[in-house]
């Protein structure tokens, strides 16, 4: 199972802020949209940061209310690891495995288009597997 799979189910749909964005202004965006990361972009589109609920933890614990005011740019995890379309589902599992990271953005040409998080990977497999599980019970009773 490939990305473009698994966006082709989820869509295309991507949250996105600017690095001078607030944290207060990002717990909005990922409780709003239930989320848990939202990708950080240049003037240009360009990836330039990741921003989730670990990072809020992480800055919260470093500077207490007053990190809300801040800006993202402090935050953020730069050097965001990405993957293209044809990348499979089982070597984002293990990019996100070796990271330690449950999101990764999906970048083509230098454009982001889209996000799959473990969740969405888990849930095509689950899906498969039951397609899968169908299909055998099928086989196995007309067989018999
Ligand atoms: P997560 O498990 O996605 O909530 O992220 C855990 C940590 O990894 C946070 O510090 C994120 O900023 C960072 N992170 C999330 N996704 C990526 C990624 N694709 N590449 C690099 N770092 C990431």
């Amino acid at each position: 199972m490939t990305v473009a799979v698994i966006l082709k189910h989820k869509g295309s749909q991507v949250e996105t802020l600017r690095q001078a964005a607030t944290l207060q202004q990002t717990v909005a965006l990922l409780s709003s949209k239930r989320i848990g990361a939202a990708i950080v972009v240049g003037s240009g589109g360009e990836v330039s940061g990741v921003i989730s609920e670990r990072d809020v933890v992480n800055a919260l614990a470093q500077h207490g209310a007053s990190a809300m005011g801040m800006p993202i740019e402090n935050f953020m995890t730069r050097g965001v690891v990405t993957c293209r379309m044809t990348d499979t589902a089982e070597s984002l599992m293990e990019m996100m495995t070796r990271g330690r990271f449950r999101h990764v953005p999906v970048v083509e040409g230098g454009r982001l288009v889209g996000i799959v998080s473990i969740g969405d990977v888990v849930k095509r497999r689950i899906e498969d597997s039951d397609l899968e599980r169908h299909a055998m019970r099928e086989y196995i009773t007309q067989a018999g």
